[in-house]
């Protein structure tokens, strides 16, 4: 038999249609048809990625990155099978219109009850595009509504925000919270969800709620309600348990087709739903165009065209919500739990009826809403099946029909995930041919296309990404830094520091506390605040390369060479993310579905240099190596990451031997970052550092002041005694272990001490201990080549913060995503192991030459 022709076959620029997936792994399965791979879709082949693979696709318009392994796994139509299904899709494309049209009509006056649900929330749409400038209930515009608040009674309301990653989420949470407004930021059990108050117009400026105190919850992205990856569930079961008064859908016009996917899900959870329809603004320039009012008919809930970037539409989304709500309470069904007619075939929907009937009272006791309850045991999800807890013989009854509705597919690789999945998105083609009409053909070359034919280039691309990594090191490390570094030092250790050493003397306050001012707090918090610019030109570089789209390209790009050492592209981010703060790194690492990729990406992120470890390099670099500090930093985040390479080499042959997960990323288009979002993004870590050195390094300063000065006895001690001081003894104790390193003195075993608090103590520590401003490169070689520092000893020293564990709020974290103490104890203990080795190369290496 001869072998079909798979996806993996295809030329560059080839456009074929899907047969069927012979990809036997569950979650590759799901995860595929998810993306919008269901029998019948035409897919693009774009190019290869600069190494060769994953390749790049067009399916259903938007861009994946797909692995040539899995595109074997695709199986495609032949010619005469394509035309043959194309056929078939036009007929069924025709009658949906046809049959919509009619309804569409009809419902105006006719008692259809569903039809009239439908209309309504055609209406609603209607009403709300109509009066686009002013309140939807009173018409007034501007500030200047005050609307009664109906019959609804006066709870706060809660809002979801639900969408895909990427859709423009945050954009809009932020555009109905307002930056100022931003509670905070819980991360949760599992996965980080942002809570926000909606600002009011009564504050000024802000949006009409109808006089409600709102909230607004931001989920996490997601593609599906699939149980295979943790933000999925996360979002489900805060719709399913917190069951917010609303879900906003935001979706993404110029990538309708997929977005509905999860849309169609979504109103299955039965909770009064909404559709924010973003990115307008590039639907027109697009020159593409949307039936508004159609699209809220067929689905039965309203959609409001909005721009959540230039903030068009947002206030009409937040009063219509207000509405659907206040309509819900006053018992009018204002399109809700209603599924769109031709959603699921015939078939599909007789079998979920008999579904519902088994399951119904078991669904009411879990708590669960019983039409997706019995859609999720047809895809077999398992987490439902559980906490359903069906007795025996109802279970038995549910795999029967589980069975049966499996067994009526027609071939082997159809399962019934497949054929819900393929059902839903027969049900969205015929939506999205009905109400948008596209200028550019399907699989044409677009903007971001042209913009790639250079960046992702088979012989540009990496000299590019090699170029723009080198620039951002140079701006963070190079002259721009270290300049603006020195800016600081200024205002702290020149200006500040003395003006408050002499307002305290004037103020006649006691020597000791001057000292412990001046010495203790103002070195420590200062010289590590003197980092603040550096470190936000570092955050505002990775939130450019995040914000602009090229991230993604980096991933594949990098998807190949990160293979070598059993991770994927997707790692690549986590991993730059690292230079930052290793925090969201490893919580970056959530995206990935296969635990093994992720574990070995976690073990890897403390190698990446984090962003507090620079004042120590910064400091100590400067004082034991003058012009050739850049250097010396630079070469300590190489060696990191060659460590880092050869650690993931080692645990590849080792510890994660197995099967790769499948790699799938979306590669959106390229987009403007605008400017309020990065500065937002980049504020946001830099007050983290700001809060860190005004309560932990603070609190630290102040500890290791009083260690110093008083004994175990608690006497006062002078400068001279400090070696009998507590911590003098403490440091002095652990001091031998390292003395084969070069930096066996107790001040450094201190310092190193209070680094796993937080990195930044490292020098901070280190100047309070040693006596010297850390202003002042000079002042402190002397002090430490004082204290028994070689320049030999300094060398190792970094290497050894480099390598060492990471500080307590990092291995926190870890600890909770790799998800198992005994991973945790083994990251500790190789980061320890390999810090000493490391050092102790260095210290012996170095020794030929200095
Ligand atoms: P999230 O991943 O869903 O949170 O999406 P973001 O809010 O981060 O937005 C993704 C990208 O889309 C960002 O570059 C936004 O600036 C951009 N974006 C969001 N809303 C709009 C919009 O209405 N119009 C345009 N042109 N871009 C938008
Ligand atoms: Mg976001």
């Amino acid at each position: 038999m001869e072998k079909e022709k798979t996806l993996a076959e295809l030329e560059i620029g080839g456009r074929a249609y899907v047969r069927r997936l012979t990809a036997e792994e569950p979650a590759l399965r799901r995860r595929l048809f998810d993306m919008g791979i269901t029998p019948g879709t035409a897919i693009t082949v774009k190019k290869r990625a600069p190494m060769g693979d994953p390749l790049e696709l067009d399916v259903r318009g938007y861009a994946l990155s797909l692995r040539l392994e899995d595109a074997k796994k695709i199986e495609l139509m032949t010619e005469k099978e394509a035309e043959e299904a194309l056929r078939e899709k036009k007929d069924a494309v025709e009658r949906f219109m046809r049959e919509g049209k009619s309804l569409l009509e009809a419902s105006v006056d006719t008692d259809i009850e569903d039809s009239n649900a439908h209309a309504r929330a055609a209406k609603l749409t209607e009403l709300m595009l109509n009066s686009a400038d002013g309140c939807a209930v009173c018409g007034k515009k501007g500030r200047g509504c005050d609307c009664k608040k109906d019959e609804f009674p006066d709870k706060p309301v809660k809002l979801a925000l639900a969408g895909n990653p990427n859709c423009g989420k945050t954009t809009l949470f932020n555009a109905m919270t307002g930056a100022r407004e931003y509670v905070g930021n819980f991360p949760g059990v599992t996965v980080e969800k942002k809570e926000g108050r909606i600002k009011t117009s009564k504050t000024g400026g802000g949006l009409c709620t109808m006089g409600h105190e709102m909230t607004l919850v931001d989920l996490p992205g997601i593609y599906s309600l699939s149980p295979y990856t943790m933000e999925e569930i996360v979002a489900r079961q805060f719709i399913v348990d917190e069951k917010p008064d609303a879900i906003i859908n935001i979706i993404d016009g110029t990538n309708l087709e997929r977005n509905l996917y999860l849309t169609v899900q979504l109103l299955e959870l039965e909770r009064p739903m909404i559709i924010a329809l973003n990115m307008m603004d590039e639907v027109e320039k697009n020159g593409d165009s949307i039936d508004v009012k159609r699209l809220s008919f067929e689905l039965g809930i309203p959609v409001i065209p909005i721009s959540a970037r230039t903030g068009q539409g947002v206030s009409e989304l937040v009063t219509q919500a207000q509405r659907l709500i206040t309509a819900v309470h006053t018992q009018f069904h204002e399109g809700f739990r209603l599924e769109p007619d031709h959603l699921y075939d015939d078939y599909t929907h007789s079998i979920h009826h008999r579904l519902d009937d088994v399951i119904e009272d078991f669904a009411a006791k879990a708590d669960l809403p019983t039409h997706w309850a019995a859609m999720k045991l047809l895809e077999g999800d398992a987490p439902v099946e559980k906490r359903l807890g069906l007795t025996d013989e109802a279970l038995e009854k549910v795999h029967a029909i589980v069975k049966e509705y499996g067994d009526a597919a027609p071939n082997p690789y159809t399962d019934n995930i497949a054929l819900l999945a393929d059902s839903r998105y027969r049900y969205i083609d015929g939506l999205t041919a009905s109400c948008c009409t596209r200028k550019r053909e399907a699989g044409k070359p677009g903007f971001s296309d042209r913009i790639d034919r250079v960046l992702t280039n088979k012989f540009l691309a990496i000299p590019i990404f090699l170029g723009i990594m080198a620039l951002i090191f140079v701006l963070t490390f190079g002259t721009v830094g270290k300049w603006m570094q020195q800016g600081m030092e200024w205002l702290i250790f020149d200006t500040a520091v003395p003006a408050i050493d002499s307002a305290l003397e004037y103020a006649g306050a006691p020597a000791w506390f001057v000292s412990l001012v001046c010495d203790g707090v103002m070195s420590g918090v200062g010289g590590v605040l003197s980092f603040l610019p550096q470190i936000a030109v570092l955050f505002l570089c990775l939130s450019l390369l995040e914000d602009s789209g090229y991230m993604s390209r980096i991933a594949f790009m990098m998807d190949k060479p990160m293979r070598r050492f059993g991770l994927s592209g997707k790692s690549f981010i986590p991993l730059l993310m690292g230079f930052g703060c290793s925090v969201p790194a490893i919580m970056g690492t959530r995206t990935m579905e296969n635990m093994k990729d992720k574990r070995n990406t976690i073990l890897l992120i403390p190698f990446m240099s984090c962003s507090a470890k620079l004042p120590v390099y910064g400091l100590i670099a400067s004082a034991f190596f003058g012009s050739y500090a850049a250097l010396v930093i630079i070469g300590l985040y190489i060696f990191g990451i060659l460590l880092g390479i050869v650690s993931g080499l080692l645990f590849n042959k080792t510890l994660f031997k197995g099967n790769d997960a499948a790699f799938m990323i979306e590669l959106p288009p390229y987009r403007l970052p605008k400017f309020k979002d990065t500065m937002l993004h980049v504020w946001e870590r830099v007050k983290h550092f700001i809060l860190k050195a005004g309560t932990l390094i603070f609190a630290m300063s102040v500890v290791i002041w009083f260690l110093m000065r008083f004994s175990f006895r608690f006497q006062l001690l002078t400068e001279e005694q400090v070696g009998e001081s507590i911590i003098g003894v403490i440091g002095g104790f652990i001091a031998p272990i390292f003395k084969p390193l070069g930096f066996g003195t107790w001040m450094a075993a201190v310092a190193l001490l209070t680094g796993v608090v937080a990195k930044e103590s490292v020098v901070s520590t280190l100047s309070i201990l040693y006596g010297f401003a850390m202003g002042s490169g000079k002042e402190a070689f002397t002090a430490m080549t004082g204290g028994g520092f070689t320049p030999r000893a300094a060398l190792s020293f970094l290497v050894f913060v480099l390598l060492y564990v990471p500080c307590v709020g990092a291995t926190a974290t870890l600890s909770k995503e790799i998800g198992s103490k005994r991973w945790t104890a083994f990251s500790i203990a190789y980061q320890l192991v390999i810090a000493y080795l490391a050092a102790l190369a260095v210290y012996l290496v170095t020794g030929i030459f200095m």
